[in-house]
């Protein structure tokens, strides 16, 4: 149905226009006027997100909605579903989670441009940075980013070379996208 699981488990709670809250039944009529965010503990946001009536459109021979004004509505619609899911995910399910800020990028500006910030600290392309791994281990990687907001950063790891081929050889290198999730910390020795 939402978000989540057991037992917490979001969804976008519909507003009726008489001003009661649907709760976890299946959708019908009348269409709703606005969704809040609300989880299966209990908790709901006091947020509401209006969802502007139905239009009159044309309908198709099964009834179905369409044309522009219907489109229109649906993305409303679907908009005020996603400030729902940012509302349960910012005020209730992070917190929960027990993510310090302190270790996870945080995206800002500086010198006019968009920048990462780690516990405070501009991150620059080329950064090194150690990144949390399951078993609780550190993983040193290099930050890269092209300063774009809705991409995320590139970390890259050396792999290991035999013993006495560092001078020899460039270890080979691994990357993947860095999740808005990872938890990282600076290197003792951060420049
Ligand atoms: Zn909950």
């Amino acid at each position: 149905m939402g978000w989540g699981q057991e037992p917490h488990e979001g969804w976008a709670d519909e507003k009726l226009p008489d001003g009661r809250w649907l709760g976890p039944t299946r959708r019908g009529e009348p269409d709703p006027v606005a969704l809040r965010a609300t989880c299966s503990c209990g908790w709901h946001s006091e947020r509401e997100h209006a969802v502007p009536p139905r239009p009159d459109h044309p309908r198709d021979e099964r009834g179905i909605g369409h044309g522009p004004a219907y489109d229109a509505w649906i993305a409303a619609h679907e908009a005020a579903e996603n400030s729902c899911w940012d509302d349960w995910r910012a005020e209730h399910f992070d917190p929960l989670l027990g993510y310090e800020p302190s270790t996870q990028l945080i995206l800002g500006r500086s010198d006019g441009g968009p920048r990462h910030f780690l516990n405070g600290h501009p991150v620059h392309a080329g950064s090194s940075l150690e990144l949390l791994l399951a078993d609780g281990t550190w993983l040193r990687i290099r930050y890269e980013w092209d300063w774009q907001p809705d991409t995320e950063p590139t970390a890259y790891a050396a792999l290991g070379v035999p013993a006495g081929a560092e001078n020899l050889t460039d270890a080979p290198l691994v990357s993947f996208k860095l999740p808005a999730r990872a938890i990282l910390r600076w290197p003792e020795n951060r420049p």
